[in-house]
């Protein structure tokens, strides 16, 4: 072991993982099997004094320094090459306290782990869609899912967090510690410092109504026509997702459909099954569905519904937008990108964020498009590294074709690396006031891989 990594390895409980190690290369891999980084050390950290020597370590050697949480960035941007990586992954624990209903989350946690350890007590924390994802990356990012209509994202129903700024300090950031810093992570990613814990607030969510409604694509202009109003006027207790897709061959799916391509929505209600039957109808009675499936579901059942779909090391190449309105046309262009989904685990969905999430101001936290009515995100998503160029270039093309109706900006989390003007638009008038808390917090950009905010000059 070179002499400088010993000396971190003296204040190190953690693993240290370099090239020569044999765990290297399984060490190394993220989530995104397109992204294919060597860092020159990968320092698994079990507690915050860890992640305040590793980033001492980093911060005193200069290095390219990125955080890995649960290593999901479809950008890549939990690893880096020829730097250190402060890999947090194995820092799990939730803690739930019943009667305060708050949890608090390792930053190593993945959903699934926050889903098993809240269901137990009727709880959940409002999260995304998959329980897969790390739950330190989404929630900085913003957090979009199943609950956002009725409960918020995931940063609204954050209470508190404690980190290692860029100096090696540790502090806690919440409503009245360092309320700069707290503005700032709700949605400003991992620019300011390694989060080391969460606090989140829980709500009674146990059984929900979930499953699909599927329509052959010739439907799929109608639904989306119904769809854009009904959305806005729904019961907040219901939520559900607008998706191009092809029917997984899965058994929970009828024969005559598998691989086929659809257009579908995807219901999550937290009212009764009554509620969500009444609530939904006007929606699920569009048209001929091919198929209409919502019924009762553990919430922690619903979150990992997509797991098997979407295993770990796929090829995946993605685009986001945010939109304020669905028009005529942009719809058009939809039904026309959409219909030529380019592999079985492609797909386009548009998440409603309305609800509860705009009841939030738009400079209340560091997410600013609270106005936006829909997260659109379009993956191009295969196994075999052969058809990344496919999958990239139909990607490529469905965004360009709906960029043009687009409100501005996109959804940080849902991003590839696409520049500081993408990363500006999508904060607005935020930005500013993100630059001059990076000054204060990380003054020389040492946390600058992510969807990086520039200290101000
Ligand atoms: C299959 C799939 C499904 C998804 N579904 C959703 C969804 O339903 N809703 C949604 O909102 N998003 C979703 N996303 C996007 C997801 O929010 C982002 O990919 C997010 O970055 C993943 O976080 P992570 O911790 O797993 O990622 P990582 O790659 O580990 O980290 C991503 C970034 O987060 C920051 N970070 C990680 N850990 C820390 C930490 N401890 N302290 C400070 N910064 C840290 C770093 O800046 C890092 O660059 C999905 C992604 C995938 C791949």
């Amino acid at each position: 072991m070179p002499e400088s990594i010993d000396r971190l390895g003296s204040a190190f409980r953690g693993e240290l993982i370099q090239p020569t190690d044999r765990d290297y290369d399984a060490a190394r891999k993220v989530y995104n099997g397109m992204i294919d980084k060597r860092p020159r050390l990968i320092a698994r950290c079990v507690d915050a004094a860890d992640i305040i020597a590793a980033v001492r370590y980093g911060g005193e050697r200069g290095m390219l320094t990125a955080i890995r949480g649960g290593g999901h960035n479809g950008g890549g941007l939990g690893t880096c090459d020829g730097g250190l990586v402060i890999d947090v992954s194995r820092m799990k624990g939730v803690r739930v306290d019943p009667e305060a209903r708050t949890a608090r989350v390792g930053p190593g946690c993945v959903w699934g782990d926050v889903d098993h350890a809240t269901h137990a007590f009727g709880l959940a924390v409002p999260s995304g869609f998959i329980s897969t994802t790390g739950v330190a990356g989404l929630t900085l990012g913003g957090g979009i899912g199943y609950l956002t209509r009725r409960y918020g994202l995931t940063i609204d129903n954050l209470l508190s967090v404690d980190m290692v700024l860029a100096d090696g300090h540790f502090v806690t950031a919440n409503g009245s510690e360092n309320a700069d810093l707290f503005w700032a992570v709700r949605g400003g990613g991992g620019n300011f410092g390694v989060v080391s814990s969460f606090v989140f607030r829980l709500h009674p969510v146990s059984t929900v109504q979930f499953g699909p409604t599927f329509w052959p694509l010739e439907q799929a202009a109608d639904v989306l026509k119904v769809y854009r109003k009904f959305i806005v006027t729904a019961p907040e207790d219901v939520d559900g997702f607008f998706a191009f897709l092809v029917v997984p061959p899965a058994p929970m799916f009828p024969e005559h459909l598998h691989r086929k391509t659809v257009c579908g929505i995807v219901w999550c209600g937290t009212g009764t099954s009554e509620e969500t039957e009444k609530a939904t109808r006007p929606m699920r009675s569009v048209g001929k569905p091919l198929l209409d499936a919502v019924g009762p579901a553990p919430f922690p059942v619903v979150q990992s519904t997509f797991d098997g779909l979407y295993p770990s090391g796929l090829q995946w190449y993605w685009r986001a937008d945010n939109f304020t309105e669905l028009s005529d046309a942009a719809i058009a262009r939809h039904v026309e990108h959409g219909s030529t989904l380019p592999s079985m685990q492609s797909t386009m969905h548009l998440y409603p964020v309305n609800g509860a999430a705009q009841r939030v101001g738009r400079n209340q936290t560091a997410y600013s498009f609270r106005e936006a009515l829909f997260a659109e995100v379009i993956v191009g998503v295969d196994p075999d590294p052969a058809n990344a160029g496919t999958i990239t270039e139909w990607c490529k093309n469905y965004y360009d074709a709906l960029h043009p109706y687009a409100a501005g900006g996109a959804y940080v989390n849902f991003m590839m690396e696409e520049g500081q003007e993408r990363v500006q638009a999508s904060f607005r008038d935020n930005y500013a006031r993100l630059a001059i808390i990076k000054k204060k917090y990380d003054p020389t950009n040492f946390f600058r891989v992510n969807q990086n905010i520039k200290p101000a000059t």
